[in-house]
């Protein structure tokens, strides 16, 4: 077998890109198409993407997966990706995936992978609930068995794209007598199913990325269940840490926001000359510098760290805490520099960059909370890490 070759793999992504990447509007983050005519250019996108091998490579053969496919072909491409700005495929299909390959029956391969790789479905994750998010044991949504079905009834929230989604990896309580976590199962829950309600959310972005997905009596066949009954707890933490080459892409974000924000600098006039000659707006740039390469030597050293199996339990929170806090720091300052301008709304033709600071600052809350807020990160690195008391939850 040949050996992997990690420049010409990465000239490869580049080049498709260079010559493929569509005029689709690039907004930060994870988001939803705004409307049906972006929501089948990203599906035909993603489908692309699958089709070259960017995405899927890491499946069993008989669903398209690559056998000679190397591990670092992930983070090469989320890398890759996140330089040209270009989107990623859409929903959450690929975390899906992880859960039906890992513990789905082969028939539930059979159906839901090749409509996954083909974007005839496009998923969404019903995890969250109003009241179980970071502690998302608690959550309320039940399914009962009742003969060949589950009847579902409940609540989420946060869901993102629900609202064009055709498929949703659920996680439901199936036994309310037993600790929390050993009560919940995980189903491929078919979302045009009668009983199923979705309604968008509209966020201080201006964007409806979230909605709002009620259930009542929704009648969910039995094998839909993905594993085995009250083993969701199990099979969602699994899919979740099989989600791990966004960490380099987040520091390339972060790069690139670096040198956005100097080229702002040098544009931005004031009364008596330009941003970038006042010093105090420079030792601001170059401290955002030193604090954006300690990210990515950290980023690089966690990666290597994965790589080889030798993870420290600081890792995680370290590297999501310190993206989330520079992150928001650097779009801040964006926002800032701009003056009265920096007022105005996102998509503004007088805004600096039509506002792309604005939305890079009113989204950069949202990674303080996702993947992880903020507060239980630092939870982590006391219990885990520096051996403080366990919080009360
Ligand atoms: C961009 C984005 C996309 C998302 N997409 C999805 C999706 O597709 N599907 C889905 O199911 N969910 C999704 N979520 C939801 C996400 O998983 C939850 O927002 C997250 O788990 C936090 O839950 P919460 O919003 O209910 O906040 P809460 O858990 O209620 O937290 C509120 C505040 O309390 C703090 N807090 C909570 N617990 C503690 C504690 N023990 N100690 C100290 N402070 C604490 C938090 O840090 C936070 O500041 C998404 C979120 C974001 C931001």
């Amino acid at each position: 077998m040949a050996e992997f070759n990690a420049d010409s793999f990465r000239s490869r992504v580049r080049a498709f890109l260079d010559e493929n990447a569509p005029d689709l509007p690039f907004r930060t983050g994870t988001r939803a198409p705004e409307n049906d005519e972006e929501d089948a250019q990203f599906r035909a996108w993603s489908r692309d993407l699958y089709a070259q091998g960017f995405y899927g490579a890491d499946w069993p053969q008989q669903y398209g997966g690559n056998p000679h496919h190397h591990s670092d072909e992930e983070f090469i491409v989320s890398d890759e990706f996140a330089r040209k700005r270009a989107p990623t495929p859409v929903g959450a299909g690929s975390l899906a995936s992880h859960a039906l390959i890992n513990f789905g029956t082969p028939e539930q391969c059979g159906i839901y992978l090749p409509a996954i790789r083909s974007y005839e479905h496009v998923w969404c994750q019903l995890f969250s609930e109003p009241d179980a998010g970071s502690d998302l044991a608690s959550m309320r949504t039940t399914a009962v068995r009742d003969g060949d079905v589950y009847v579902v009834n409940g609540q989420k929230v946060w869901s993102t794209n629900a609202y064009r989604s055709d498929m949703g990896y659920l996680l439901a309580r199936t036994d309310p007598n037993v600790v929390k976590q050993a009560g919940i199962s995980a189903f491929a829950l078919d979302m045009s199913l009668p009983g199923i309600e979705t309604r968008p959310l509209r966020e201080m972005t201006g964007t409806s990325d979230f909605n709002e997905v009620f259930f009542s009596d929704v009648r969910v066949p039995a094998s839909a269940m993905i594993g085995a009954e009250n083993d969701g707890w199990r099979i969602a933490t699994d899919s979740l840490g099989a989600e791990r080459a966004g960490v380099g892409a987040l520091v390339v974000r972060l790069r690139q926001n670096l040198d956005a924000l100097i080229d702002l600098a040098r544009r931005s006039q004031r009364s008596n000359g330009r941003a970038s000659d006042d010093p105090t707006v420079r030792q601001t740039l170059a401290a955002f510098a030193a604090r954006v390469q300690i990210a990515t030597l950290m980023s690089q050293a966690t990666m290597e760290r994965r790589q080889r199996g030798t993870s420290r339990v600081m890792d995680v929170p370290v590297s999501k805490l310190s993206f989330a806090n520079l992150n928001w720091d650097i779009a801040e300052y964006g926002v800032m520099l701009q003056g009265m301008r920096g007022t105005l709304a996102h998509g503004e033709s007088e805004a600096a960059d039509h506002g792309r600071w604005q939305d890079e600052l009113l989204y950069a809350k949202a990674y303080t909370i996702s993947g992880g807020s903020n507060q239980v990160m630092q939870n982590m690195l006391g219990e885990r890490a520096l051996g403080l008391p366990r919080d009360g939850k």
